[in-house]
């Protein structure tokens, strides 16, 4: 039976990446400090083979049994949380990742690296393939997470190619689901509270800016087949379907079938204007496609987590 190690286990993509490990039969240890995660998220867990271990990946981490893959997504991940955890998402992208890096190389694990399609900042080539290298305000305030992710990248290939490390890179699109923080500041979980709650649904700019929306089934899905591949150079993993921010308004306001009004705010600094992934290395290595749509993904999204009241109340 494999061992996983998911750092970042008790947030929102490692929580679905640990119930999909375990079905497949891996023992899972989650380590998180739950600084934007929460037990919540795994409490319905209850495998023999999962353990949780509260541990801050900036310092060490060392563990006695085998381990074969080890999945690092712990960082801060939505704006809102990088910007007032600026230090901690440079450490984690620095620190946390040579740490990691360093137990897999003991290990002799399979590495896999969350980064993200931020590192490609606010692109002047569109789509974006895996070839461009970006557009990155490195002093701007989402400089701290895009380019602790750019370090993370470049930490894991010179792993790979000076110490032989087993890696390899996922580019992750902007995802959503289940178990998203409804005050997390990201657009699909801002604009289900506000259309459930019949408040005005706050679209930045003129909502013109667009982005494309992955269903995290599909995302977990792509991680395992990533990770069970060959592959070393980074893969995007995101829904090519792109849509600008006022047509994503739109579409939870009909799902959740609200009365709520579209309002416009203030665009933030350095919020990229378009954004969509080229998923062609996907499809042709991993044979990789999204599956769920937009209207099914919001659906079920808000059948899992928004019906729970609790959770719309608690903002955290
Ligand atoms: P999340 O905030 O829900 O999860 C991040 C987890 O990392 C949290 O549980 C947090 O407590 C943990 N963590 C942070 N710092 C830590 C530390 N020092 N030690 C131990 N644990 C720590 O965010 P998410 O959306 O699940 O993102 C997971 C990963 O995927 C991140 O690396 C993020 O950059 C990447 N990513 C996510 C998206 C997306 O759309 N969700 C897009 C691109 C990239």
């Amino acid at each position: 039976m494999p061992t996983s190690i998911v750092t970042g286990g008790a947030g929102f993509l490692g929580s679905h990446l640990c119930d999909f490990l375990l079905a497949e039969g891996h023992q899972v240890v989650c380590v998180d400090n739950l600084d934007t995660g929460s037990l919540q998220n795994i409490e319905h867990i209850r495998d023999s083979g999962f353990v949780f271990v509260n541990h801050d990946l900036t310092e060490p981490f060392q563990i006695e049994e085998r381990v074969d893959f080890v999945f690092h997504l712990a960082s801060p991940a939505s704006p809102i949380d990088y910007m007032r955890l600026p230090l901690h998402t440079l450490k984690v992208g620095s620190y946390g990742t040579h740490n990691m890096l360093g137990l897999a190389k003991v290990k002799r694990a399979r590495f896999l690296l969350a980064s993200t399609s931020e590192v490609y900042g606010d692109p002047q080539v569109h789509p974006q393939p895996e070839t461009y290298w970006g557009h990155v305000n490195p002093i701007g305030p989402r400089g701290v997470y895009d380019e602790a992710k750019r370090y993370a990248e470049a930490l894991t290939m010179a792993y790979h190619r000076q110490q032989g490390l087993d890696t390899c890179i996922v580019r992750i699109f902007n995802t959503y689901g289940p178990r998203m923080r409804p005050h997390d500041g990201r657009a699909i979980p801002t604009f289900l509270r506000q259309a459930l709650e019949g408040k005005p649904v706050t679209v930045f700019g003129d909502g013109s800016q667009t982005r494309s929306f992955g269903f995290v089934d599909d995302l977990i899905r792509g991680f395992f087949l990533l990770v069970t591949s060959g592959e070393h150079l980074p893969v995007n993993l995101g829904n090519p379907h792109e849509m600008s921010l006022l047509e994503l308004a739109e579409a939870v306001i009909r799902v959740t079938g609200s009365q709520s009004e579209i309002v416009y705010e203030a665009l933030p600094v350095d919020d990229p204007q378009v954004r969509q992934p080229d998923i062609t290395r996907a499809r042709q290595l991993l044979g990789w496609e999204p599956q769920v749509s937009l209207d099914e993904g919001l659906r079920r999204t808000v059948d899992a987590s928004w019906s729970d009241a609790a959770r719309l109340a608690a903002p955290r």
